[in-house]
Parts: structure tokens; C-alpha cells; sequence
């Protein structure tokens, strides 16, 4: 498996040298809205601490991901007033993934309502700022 690279985009946006739509953050982990949503409020949770995916993740990281993703889950229910929500996590290319920093999909789903495919249309920055801020207060209620 190829090393992790420091230049990754996700680890751009923990050094802050690239901007995001950040919902939530603690001192293992940052959350902050996929520029491509597949549906409202499609969230990213990522570890700190450098992984380059599932294969490479030590397990303390990856349980404060996954405490962050349930978080997340919960506010992105209410948020957006969901029915339900779905958890995607890629690993290497032939695995799905595309940008090599260990990170989780939280997408809420309404019913009958597909997600659009991967990567189809860039969001809009005031939808996502909107969508951020309803995160935002669906996770300090
Ligand atoms: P995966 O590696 O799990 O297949 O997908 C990477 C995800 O990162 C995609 O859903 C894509 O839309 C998202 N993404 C790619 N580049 C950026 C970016 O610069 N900022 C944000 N917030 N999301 C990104």
C-alpha cells in the first residue's frame, strides 16, 4: 500500500492551508461538509492524526471517527429533518476511494429520494454555509 501523502487535500484543510465548511471539530477529529454533497448536509469525518485509510488507521483514531460520524448521523437527521442516513467509507482506488486521508460519509436520506452519483455537481459556498450553520445548531441542541 502507498504511504500517506501529506499533501492530500484533507490534510491541506487540517493545516487550515484550504478552506471548508467545517461543522464540528474536537481534539481527535474534524467534520465539514463535501464540497459534492450526494444529498443536503453530505458530512466528512476525519481523524487528525495522519491515516490513509481503513487499512492504516490505528484503532484509537478510528474509534474517535466513528464517535464523531454517530454525532453527525444524529444532527444530520435532525437537521435536515431526515428519515434516515446513510455511512459510506472508501478504501484505495479499486476500493472507491479518492482522496487518501481516512475519512467517513454521513449522508441524510429521505424516503424514496436517491442520492445524486459521486462527484456530479460542485455545491454552491451559501448552500453549504447554510447547511453548515443548521449542522452547527442541530449539534449544539
Ligand atoms: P472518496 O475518497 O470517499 O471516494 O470521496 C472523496 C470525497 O471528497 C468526495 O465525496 C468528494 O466530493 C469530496 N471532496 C473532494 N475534494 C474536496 C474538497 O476540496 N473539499 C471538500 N470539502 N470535499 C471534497
Amino acid at each position: 500500500m502507498a504511504e500517506y501523502d501529506n499533501n492530500n487535500i484533507f490534510a491541506k484543510i487540517l493545516r487550515g492551508e484550504l478552506p471548508a465548511h467545517k461543522v464540528y471539530e474536537d481534539e481527535h477529529t474534524l467534520a465539514f461538509l463535501d464540497i459534492m454533497p450526494r444529498a443536503p448536509g453530505h458530512t466528512l469525518i476525519i481523524p487528525k492524526k495522519p491515516a490513509r485509510n481503513l487499512l492504516d488507521v490505528d484503532s484509537e483514531s478510528l474509534a474517535h471517527v466513528i464517535k464523531t460520524a454517530k454525532k453527525i448521523a444524529i444532527a444530520g437527521k435532525k437537521a435536515f429533518n431526515a428519515d434516515g442516513v446513510t455511512m459510506q467509507q472508501f478504501n484505495e482506488a479499486a476500493g472507491g476511494q479518492v482522496v487518501f486521508h481516512l475519512h467517513v460519509h454521513i449522508i441524510p436520506r429521505h424516503k424514496d429520494v436517491p442520492m445524486k452519483p459521486p462527484a456530479s455537481a460542485m455545491e454552491k459556498p451559501e448552500v453549504l454555509a447554510e447547511h453548515a450553520k443548521l449542522l452547527k445548531a442541530a449539534l449544539a441542541e
